[in-house]
């Protein structure tokens, strides 16, 4: 991508209204754009980075069994009123269609998802399932003011799985919560992120969720050096202040932001929608649920909290926008020719290059603008360079950059 073309900018100064790290940076960089407070548009080099996240979890969901699909955002109330969920989710925007008639926007699927099982599950035959959908979802948070962390509007994966028995449900349950951490462990942010006991809601006694440490968070955890878990401080006195696992009262106390959260449902949802089965002698069991959500949105912006200095984002390999930002201080035609020349060698061998090929800006201005974007690999070219058939690399965690020989770059970057 050739930044010269690219519609967005980067900006000195964003609204005081964003004052969290990951909304500073973003806006800053022209990764979103905020249309108003938890509602943001994503510009291409957001997009790039938010499809990425999704694509890692996407493909760790495939590994797990489960079928992806797209479910509505648009929710009749009626399936709301058969969970008695309607007037309970504090959260859910409601509006009102043509003929009066309700709606809610999706802010959780399990009204649309149980009644959409119920048409193909009957026999024991039929199970074990699982469905994901990767999908924008609303809720009417009453403070929305972490930038992409807490959004009115948002992106969630969400799973759903379907089980004849609880043992069935426990071991799959097991293998989901594996699948989760190679996502964080692939998203930069595994070494940070914490299974956590946390209350089940109106399911189960617990539910688990995937913290992620951070001064920024808005969770407080508990955390077991020994066992590496924590428990939310929601129930840390259910808990007796104790870890769940081993029983020791020595806690650590964090800030941390919770980045997925999975649950047990058991009947809760299948009752009221009548979803069962038929066992081997023909009698009828309502199927057992478990429920697994991400938000590939709030993991984008943790990953900005985790990973920034004082210049701008330090973005993890596998979820920058680009892999190389390639940064040209040529004016000479011969020299941009050069410069074009390695962009279209490196692009046309697979590797992702933004290509900063700008005329009239200055270089501190090339190199903050790169430094703020984040992108890990930054190669210079100037004539000083070439005069040496060089070009200079920096990696955007190192202080220090090196002349390479131009022929060895497209190796190099490969390994970096
Ligand atoms: P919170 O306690 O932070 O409000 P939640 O417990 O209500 O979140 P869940 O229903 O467990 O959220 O949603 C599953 C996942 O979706 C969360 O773990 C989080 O990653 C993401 N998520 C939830 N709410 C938001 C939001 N408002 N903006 C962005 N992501 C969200
Ligand atoms: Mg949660």
């Amino acid at each position: 991508m050739r930044q010269s073309k690219l519609f967005t900018k980067t900006q000195k100064e964003i609204s005081k209204e964003e004052n969290s790290i990951n909304a500073q940076f973003l806006l800053r960089a022209g990764f979103i754009d905020r249309l108003t407070s938890g509602v943001f548009s994503y510009l291409p080099l957001g997009l790039r980075v938010l499809n990425k996240i999704e694509n890692i979890i996407r493909e760790e969901m495939n590994s797990v069994g489960g079928q992806e699909i797209l479910m509505p955002a648009l929710h009749p109330r009626e399936n709301w009123d058969v969970t008695g969920r309607w007037d309970v989710v504090d959260v859910l925007f409601k509006l009102t269609g043509s003929g009066e008639k309700e709606y809610a926007l999706g802010a959780t699927h399990e009204e649309v998802v149980t009644p959409l099982l119920k048409k193909q599950i009957f026999s024991y035959k039929d199970l074990p399932q699982a469905v994901y959908q990767i999908q924008t979802k609303f809720r009417n948070e009453s403070r929305a003011k972490s930038g992409i962390l807490r959004g009115r509007e948002f992106r969630m994966k969400d799973l759903y799985s379907f089980h004849a028995d609880q043992i069935d449900l426990d071991s799959y349950y097991e293998k989901v919560k594996d699948a989760y951490f190679r996502i964080y462990e692939k998203c930069g942010i595994g070494a940070l992120t914490y299974y956590t006991y946390a209350s089940g809601g109106a399911f189960s006694k617990f539910s688990h969720e995937f913290q992620t440490l951070t001064p920024s968070g808005e969770d407080m955890i508990y955390i077991c050096d020994d066992c590496h878990i924590s428990v939310n401080k929601e129930i840390l006195e259910e808990l007796q202040n104790a870890c769940p696992e081993c029983k020791t009262p020595k806690l650590r106390e964090e800030k941390a932001i919770e980045v997925g959260n999975i649950f047990k449902l058991g009947t809760r949802f299948s009752t009221p929608f009548g979803l069962s089965f038929k066992d081997e002698q023909d009698n009828l069991h309502d199927v057992i649920m478990g429920c697994y959500g991400i938000g590939p949105s709030r993991v984008m912006g943790t990953i900005v909290e985790v990973h920034n200095d004082d210049k701008g984002i330090i973005w993890p390999k596998n979820i920058a926008p680009y892999q190389v930002h390639l940064v040209s201080l040529c004016r000479e035609q011969a020299d941009i020719d050069q410069v074009d020349n390695l962009y279209h060698q490196l692009t046309h061998n697979g590797i992702e290059v933004l290509y900063d090929d700008r005329e009239g800006v200055r270089a501190g201005e090339k190199f903050a603008d790169s430094d703020l974007i984040g992108i890990p690999v930054r190669l210079v070219v100037s004539p000083k360079t070439l005069e040496k058939n060089s070009v200079e690399v920096k990696i955007r965690t190192e202080g220090e950059a090196h002349l390479l020989p131009l022929e060895d770059v497209e190796r190099c970057v490969r390994l970096m």
